[in-house]
This record gives C-alpha cells, sequence and structure tokens, in this order.
C-alpha cells in the first residue's frame, strides 16, 4: 500500500464562459477561504485557472463543488500529495485572460485547438524523425527541465512566442509541431495559434507534463530535469525510470537544481545556484546586485561590512567607493 500524505496540492484549468467574472471571483475567493484553502487562482471572462493545496478533505470538498457547477463539470484536475501547504495565502484575482499571448484576435481553445495527445501518444509522436518538440513555458522552467531536444524558445515572456515562431518560422515549417507546458493551460492557446497560423500537424501534451510524470505507462521516459512549479515546492519530479540533470549553477556552470532568487529584492532574477556559492556570491547575481545596499542575503545573515568586503575580495570584487 502507498502511504498517503495529509495534504494535497490541485492544479486545474477550464476553458468556459463565466459571466461576470468580478463578481465570480470575489465570491470564490469567499469560498476558498471558507474551506480553508491556500493558493492562486486566475479567473476571467474566458474561465478559470489554479493552483490550490489543503488537506485531503478540503480538496475533496473544493473538486465535488466545482464538479457539481456545469461550467466545470469535465475539469480535471491533477493532484500531488503533500506534507502541507504549497502557499502561504489565498489568492483569486480577475484578469482579462488566462493566459496572455500578444495577439491580433485572441484563440478561444474551444475552437481552435491542436490535437490533444495522451502521455502514450506524445510519446511516440516526439519520436517522430519529422517531429520539432516546442517548450510553451519560460527560459528559467527550460532551463531547469524539459523533454529531450527540444526547442527553447529564446523569449522572456508567453506573449513573445507568437513573434518568435514567426521570426522563426522556416525551422517549423511542414513538421510535425509538438507543444507542452506544465499543466496543458498555455499549449491550448498556443497550439491553437499555430493552427490559425497554417501548421496542419499540431499537437499538444494533454494534461501537461505533471501528467506526462504520473502516466504509468510512459513513466515520465525522454524528460529530462525536474518540472518547474508556480507554487512554494519550486519543481517536481518527471522521469521516474532515469534523471539527468540539465540545470546548471549560474556561477560555475556545475549541474544544479537549486532555484533561488536574486538578493537584491529589485532585480529578484531567479537563478539556478548550490548553497556554496549563494554564499560566496551574497546570492547576488551582478556585482551591483551583490553590493546593493537592500541586499537581503547580508540581512538575513547580519553580516558587516568587513564580512561582505572579504567575500567580495575572495571573487576579486570590491565594495563601492562612499561618495562623501
Ligand atoms: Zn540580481
Amino acid at each position: 500500500m502507498t502511504e498517503t500524505k495529509p495534504y494535497r496540492v490541485l492544479l486545474y484549468y477550464m476553458y468556459t464562459a463565466i459571466d461576470n467574472p468580478e463578481e465570480f471571483t470575489a465570491e470564490h475567493l469567499q469560498f476558498c477561504k471558507e474551506l480553508e484553502l491556500k493558493g492562486r487562482i486566475l479567473v476571467a471572462a474566458e474561465g478559470i485557472n489554479g493552483t490550490v493545496s489543503g488537506t485531503i478533505e478540503q480538496t475533496d470538498k473544493y473538486m465535488e463543488t466545482m464538479h457539481a457547477d456545469p461550467r466545470f463539470a469535465d475539469m480535471v484536475f491533477k493532484i500531488d500529495e503533500a506534507e502541507g501547504h504549497a502557499f502561504k495565502k489565498m489568492h483569486v484575482r480577475h484578469r482579462p485572460e488566462l493566459v496572455t499571448l500578444r495577439l491580433e484576435d485572441d484563440i478561444n481553445p474551444n475552437e481552435v485547438t491542436g490535437k490533444h495527445l495522451s502521455p502514450k501518444e506524445f510519446y511516440e509522436a516526439m519520436q517522430d524523425p519529422n517531429a520539432v518538440v516546442i517548450d510553451a513555458r519560460n527560459d528559467y522552467e527550460y532551463d531547469l527541465g524539459h523533454f529531450r531536444g527540444a526547442v527553447r524558445p529564446d523569449i522572456k515572456a508567453f506573449r513573445d512566442l507568437p513573434e518568435w515562431i514567426r521570426e522563426n518560422k522556416d525551422q517549423f515549417e511542414g513538421k510535425k509541431v509538438l507543444t507542452y507546458c506544465t499543466g496543458g493551460i498555455r499549449c491550448e492557446k498556443f497550439s491553437g495559434w499555430l493552427v490559425k497560423e497554417g501548421f496542419e500537424d499540431v499537437g499538444q501534451l494533454h494534461g501537461g507534463i505533471v501528467t506526462y510524470g504520473k502516466d504509468p505507462e510512459v513513466q515520465g521516459e525522454l524528460w529530462d530535469g525536474q518540472c518547474y512549479v508556480f507554487d512554494g515546492r519550486i519543481s517536481v519530479p518527471v522521469n521516474q525510470k532515469e534523471h539527468v540533470v540539465v540545470g546548471k549553477d549560474y556561477f560555475s556552470g556545475e549541474p544544479c537544481e537549486r532555484y533561488v532568487n536574486c538578493a537584491n529584492p529589485e532585480c529578484n532574477k531567479q537563478i539556478l545556484c548550490s548553497e556554496e556559492n549563494e554564499h560566496k556570491y551574497l546570492r547576488g547575481c551582478t556585482h551591483e546586485c551583490r553590493v546593493h545596499p537592500r541586499n537581503l542575503y547580508i540581512k538575513e545573515h547580519e553580516l558587516t561590512e568587513e564580512q561582505v568586503a572579504e567575500r567580495l575580495h575572495a571573487i576579486g570584487e570590491d565594495l563601492p567607493v562612499k561618495q562623501s
């Protein structure tokens, strides 16, 4: 028997028309708070997208209530067991769209989207020599883990993806185009856009990477590294058969899967970094961030100016000259 942990993390989305989304947002927040769930939910006129954590009882109640609403009757919940909450607070926010692509016309995935492929179908399609696999996530997500051989679009945000595809169109023309993301929501729109753009053979990984990693047949095969998630866990495992580390330490280039935020609160960039290098570089991604007057690492460790100067000296840097 497998042991059951006391908490769960639910990941879910549904493209469905929500009238009065602002009113729905306020009511839904109230409902989640009453259940004592924690997490982040986005609500738009086009649907809902959320990650929440809670006890088995709380999450059961949530899923049951949502499924009783005809709008969400078919909503799929991806369930992870957890030792505790994955969030500190409960947020429900109203947004104009669930995910944003910079488009002339927005895509309604209920009207146009790529073929939904099961984990097994996606696994097989990836091995087609005429297939090209495009990662529909951000660069820092790709850097922690991705499908072997997947294309890493050189973009900083999802909304820039269509423009990048247009600029690199010759790479994909005449190919079987496969897309994937964490839970599937971004691909619903992105693959729909690809179809609209004229690509004829477009498939998307149904349920996303998190579903692929749990599939009893494929068991996460052909995935390297970890899957980045947008909650307190930061990452979850995918490949149950082998673990190939693809993440690289920002400073040394050594294999690394540990994400930290740059200690300069005005930068806050996510960097992969070992514990050793976090101390060595004062958790700053650049010299400016290391010596920033609000550097949180220096504050947390109560370092004196002398100690900071010592650390900097060890990496060939100096404290900035004080203006008098
Ligand atoms: Zn920084």
